[in-house]
């Protein structure tokens, strides 16, 4: 299994797509993002998996450009933590900016749109989180804040501080808790702060994700490669068991430490092929 996940990555850009040493200007970066993007929907004779990751890739599309032609700029916003979901709608999101030419500059101003996120923090936060949020604010030029509360009271504060966003794209999977029933766009629910969720990437399989990010060399969070799958507080997040390595491979030192060097005790995240295990390491 692994052998073919690594077929489906090695075809794609041997560059990274973006790089935290060299912000583009942002028009450059979208066009750029779509550049790749729409050389990967061009490719041809691949697995049927990356066949069914460039349907999915223009499903998002679609959706993200819905959403672009229902509410303006300023009335959009992207709930990002980070995590490998929300970080494929972002790159879609600013794929789709290009294509309906939102990502240029004002001409009177010169300045490109605000690109509007949230973050909540957790309140025992991953320091490699935290250091991937603020270094992706950084290179995609998001305009972010940040909450440290609980969401609908970080919700209710985030609307109240931007008044004219109506709707807030969400990374939400099929398989995640309460994802079973949503679709592309849902109004929150009773006793939420009321505003529209947009749900692009809604029906995208676990694998889909990562061979997405994989294929299309983008980089992410480094906790995946140590074997978390799924993000949330360091109180609660651990190592997916389901890609714990057989003792005989791990080294025969208690903390994997021999002569200096750590020997991994998890394969990494994209080496989980179940929509149902990606959540086992959550407490919650
Ligand atoms: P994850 O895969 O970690 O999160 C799924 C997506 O939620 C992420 O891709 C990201 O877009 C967003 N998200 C998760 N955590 C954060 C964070 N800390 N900061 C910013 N974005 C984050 N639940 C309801 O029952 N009814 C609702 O009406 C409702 N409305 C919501 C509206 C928004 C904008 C968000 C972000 C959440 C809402 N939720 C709602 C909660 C939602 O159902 C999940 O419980 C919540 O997103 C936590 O995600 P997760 O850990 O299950 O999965
Ligand atoms: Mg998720």
């Amino acid at each position: 299994m692994t052998a073919k996940i690594e077929e489906d990555v090695a075809h794609g850009p041997a560059e990274p797509l973006v790089s935290d040493s060299e912000q583009l200007p942002f028009p450059v970066l979208c066009g750029k993002i779509h550049d790749r993007i729409a050389a990967f929907l061009e490719e041809k004779d691949m697995s049927p998996k990356l066949k069914q990751v460039q349907e999915q890739t223009r499903i998002s599309l679609g959706v993200i450009e819905e959403a672009l032609d229902r509410y303006s700029l300023p009335e959009l916003s992207l709930a990002y933590n980070g995590g490998k979901d929300c970080l494929v709608l972002l790159i879609l999101y600013l794929c789709a900016l290009h294509t309906k030419g939102c990502s240029r500059a004002a001409p009177d101003t010169n300045e490109h749109p605000a690109i509007q996120c949230v973050y909540i923090q957790a309140p025992d936060p991953f320091a490699e989180v935290e250091e991937f949020v603020a270094s992706s604010t950084r290179t995609y030029s998001l305009s972010l804040l940040e909450y440290a509360k609980p969401m609908k009271a970080a919700f209710a504060d985030y609307l109240h501080d931007t008044p004219q966003v109506k709707a807030i794209f969400v990374g939400t999977r099929r398989t995640d808790p309460h994802g079973e029933h949503l679709t592309h766009f849902d109004r929150t629910d009773h006793g939420w702060p009321d505003f529209m969720r947009i749900h692009p990437v809604i029906d995208w399989h676990y694998v889909e994700i990562w061979t997405f990010i994989r294929h299309l060399n983008i980089p992410y969070c480094i906790l995946y490669d140590r074997g978390y799958t799924s993000l949330g507080g360091t109180r609660d997040t651990h190592p997916n068991p389901a890609l714990r390595k057989p003792l005989s491979t791990q080294g025969n030192v208690p903390n994997g430490t021999a002569n200096g060097t750590t020997t991994p005790k998890f394969r990494p995240a994209y080496e989980l092929i179940d929509d149902y295990e990606e959540r086992l390491g959550r407490d919650k």
